[in-house]
């Protein structure tokens, strides 16, 4: 392994190999990725690759636009691979304090130039019969919104970043950062040191791990998220929109002909990747069919398929959540080189093509390219968040993603 680089990226998920492609098309010189597994093997090949335009911010609206922009225009940018569908999407309230929501989606959309509009039921399920309307007052419809092949990501951005000249070493653990003098100076791995001024923590469920092995706090809590894919189904095609209730937090999408879906609990399972030891993949994620068979029972009424169809795969992964439910992306105060990627918030893979950009423009040119500080590492003020209230807020957060009250 070499022993000095100009940048070394720790994770060769979604937001490391895009940090490295971008950094490498930016001309960041010579750019290491390590990854303690295989390249691109841990929870972005996982996700459900939904890619979601209705946010809560504008700068999240205009992140998830760029990387939309980007995903669909992968395979020119990357000469990669990528299987992605403009379907659209339903986003429904069952609830009256729901309702105004939308009608905030729709203002913020057409404000920044999305394809939004607020439909009738009967509409909704004319557009994706799978969607049934007893008991649905307001369904947003989201144009701009799309799918995509969610393990052609990570290892497309890895490859081409590699084809470009960055060096790729998996199974290749960072153990420490060092930092002398408020710099960082080396990456310490299991097979040696890289004496590099430039540091990319984006080591997914472990990012907080690597951080705090060189003192820097990174307040997130790895949350497990599972989904089913059904066997195929009559009446699925590629093009119906995703639908996404908004109370239940469950969502699905087509896939391989037949459905994708999976869901938000209340009280989702969290883990402590230290207690988990040095040989775990996420793998390993011990996974529990019952919490989707309870959301698909919340919304029996109306998505019924979701209690009917037989499941041929089952998988799950570890994305991380923050207490303010935001991605945490940027330098760490007081570790000048030290950057990161993380806080993923279960949205992190389709947003990942815009962030690794941002990112590897911040580093080579010393100064971010819009203003991300509603995503510093800065907005929490060091341990200021114990551990169960960073939970609890970071549990809410998981349950409310589609914005319900
Ligand atoms: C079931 C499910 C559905 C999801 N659906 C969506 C969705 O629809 N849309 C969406 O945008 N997101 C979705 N997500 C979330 C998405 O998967 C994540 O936001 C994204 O994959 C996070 O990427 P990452 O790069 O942070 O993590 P990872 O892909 O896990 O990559 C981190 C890498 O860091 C490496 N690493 C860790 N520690 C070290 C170390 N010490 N040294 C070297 N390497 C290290 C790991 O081996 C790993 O390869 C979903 C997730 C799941 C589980």
């Amino acid at each position: 392994m070499q022993d000095s680089a100009d940048v070394v990226v720790i994770g060769s998920g979604g937001f490391g190999a895009s940090t490295a492609f971008h950094l490498v098309e930016r001309g960041a010189g010579d750019v290491v990725v390590l990854d303690r597994h295989d390249i691109a093997s841990q929870t972005s090949p996982r996700a459900a690759g939904l890619v979601s335009h209705a946010r809560t911010s504008d700068l999240m609206v205009q992140l998830v636009s760029d990387a939309a922009e980007k995903l669909m225009r992968f395979t020119g940018d990357t000469g990669q691979p990528l299987d992605w569908t403009r379907s659209g999407s339903l986003k429904v309230a069952r609830r009256p304090q729901d309702v105004p929501v939308i009608a905030g989606d729709v203002e913020r959309g057409r404000r920044l130039g999305l394809d939004v509009e607020e439909i009738a039921p009967e509409d909704a399920h004319r557009l994706n019969p799978f969607l049934h309307v007893e008991g649905v007052l307001a369904v947003l419809r989201v144009g701009n919104d799309l799918y995509f092949d969610p393990a052609h990501v990570a290892i497309g951005y890895a490859r081409a970043a590699e084809a470009r000249g960055a060096t790729l070493e998996p199974h290749t653990t960072v153990t420490r950062v060092d930092i002398e003098d408020g710099h960082v100076t080396a990456v310490v791995t299991d097979r040696g040191t890289i004496h590099t001024p430039v540091v990319v923590d984006a080591a997914g469920a472990w990012t907080k791990q690597v951080a705090a092995a060189s003192g820097i706090e990174i307040p997130l809590v790895p949350t497990r998220h599972q989904l089913f894919v059904t066997e195929p189904l009559d009446g699925v095609r590629a093009e119906l929109p995703i639908v996404r209730v908004m109370d239940a937090a469950v969502y699905v999408r087509p896939c391989d002909g037949g459905l994708l879906w999976g869901g938000y609990e209340a009280d989702p399972r969290m883990l402590d990747m230290n207690a988990l030891g040095p040989g775990f993949a996420i793998a390993d994620t011990p996974l529990d069919a019952d919490v989707l068979r309870r959301l698909a029972d919340d919304v029996a009424a109306q998505l019924p398929v979701l209690c009917t169809a037989a499941v041929r795969e089952h998988r799950g992964g570890l994305p991380t959540m923050t207490a303010d439910g935001q991605h945490i992306v940027g330098p760490a105060p007081g570790a000048d080189g030290f950057f990161v990627a993380g806080g993923c918030n279960v949205a992190g893979l389709s947003v990942s093509p815009a962030i690794g950009d941002a990112l590897a423009a911040w580093i080579v040119d010393g100064e971010p390219p819009f203003d991300l500080a509603p995503l510093a590492l800065g907005r929490f003020a060091p341990d200021s968040i114990p551990q169960d209230r960073l939970e609890r807020d970071a549990a809410w957060e998981y349950r409310h993603f589609y914005g319900a009250v």
